[in-house]
């Protein structure tokens, strides 16, 4: 029984990659008669808007992959996050850090200079002196210094990520405001999600998110990162390629069972089977069957699909 979940952003449009891994993480659940949660990540009050909240909903809509539960909205679980901030505190396992602006873009000056990765270099991780007045600090977590995080990916099988590419992060700005990933850390343990399915482009994120969940005793989700869609010339997918907004597709007259087709096709295939009903998607679809590698977008195939419906 697999507890999945959808967590966009409300910065802008439902973009097609989302959509798609909205559907893989909606098809494992309900195939194993699990729960798909929805989880809106709304806490960067700077690039959030409500038309995005709203744009996304819609497109959610209108593409039918119904969700369980009520709609969880992180900016409403501010509390919630404090508290554990608090508690890594008391625990020792994370510290202020009273480092001003000038001091820490003096810092990346002189590792830039050394021809060294831009990192923290742990300075308050065991102070104890009395704290500058002036600062406001930053509350950071004390990640393991050496070793690798090691996990295994369903897609990507084992995963090293070395613990000199992170570095003590920040859980909590300057204003008490919990950081990304730890509220996305906090919300998969505590929604009990057991399966995390999303887009290769957070592997160092989920690297700092299994140190928070280590730091909280909390379980460790499956991960299951999948890979980026690319254009027919091997890049990233841009807007140039096609529609990404999921409502462009509506607007252009395809239906929603044939721009889900297509996306379960682009990063997973059963044998050559090329047309799927949802039935066939829910039976055949398993996340380990995911490509390993990039997907090529062809705006053809979708057509070709659409013809179908
Ligand atoms: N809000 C993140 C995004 O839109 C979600 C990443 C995740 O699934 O953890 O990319």
């Amino acid at each position: 029984m697999a507890v999945t979940r959808f967590a966009p952003s409300p910065t802008g449009y439902l973009h097609i990659g989302g959509l798609r891994t909205a559907l893989y993480s909606y098809l494992w659940a309900r195939k194993t008669n699990g729960e798909f949660r929805l989880r809106i990540e709304d806490t960067d009050t700077q690039r959030n808007n409500d038309e995005a909240m709203k744009a996304i909903l819609e497109a959610f809509n209108w593409v039918g992959l119904n969700y369980d539960g009520e709609v969880e909205y992180q900016s409403k679980r501010m509390e919630i996050y404090k508290k554990y901030i608090q508690q890594l505190l008391d625990e020792g396992k994370a510290y202020y850090c009273y480092m001003s602006k000038d001091e820490l873009e003096a810092l990346r000056e002189e590792q830039m200079a050394n021809k060294q990765t831009p990192r923290y270099d742990g300075r308050y991780r065991d102070f104890t002196g009395t704290p500058p007045s002036d600062i406001e600090p930053v509350v950071r977590i004390k990640a393991p210094l050496e070793g690798k995080i090691t996990f295994v990916d369903g897609v990507k099988s084992i995963m090293n990520i070395n613990c000199n590419e992170v570095d003590d992060f920040i859980i909590a700005r300057s204003n008490g405001n919990p950081t990304y990933n730890f509220v996305v850390a906090i919300d998969d343990a505590l929604m009990g999600i057991t399966d995390v399915i999303r887009g290769d482009d957070h592997l160092t994120n989920t690297a700092k998110q299994i140190i928070i969940y280590e730091a909280l005793g909390f379980d460790i989700p499956k991960f299951y990162h999948v890979p980026m869609i690319n254009n027919p010339q091997g890049k990233k997918l841009s807007k140039r390629d096609g529609a990404m907004d999921v409502m462009e597709y509506k607007r252009q007259g395809y239906l929603p069972e044939a721009l889900l087709n297509f996306l379960v096709r682009l990063g997973w295939s059963n044998k050559d089977q090329e047309i799927f009903s949802m039935e066939e998607m829910l039976e055949l679809f398993d996340p380990s069957n995911i490509n390993k590698s990039a997907s090529s977008y062809n705006q053809e195939k979708l057509l070709w699909l659409n013809a179908h419906y």
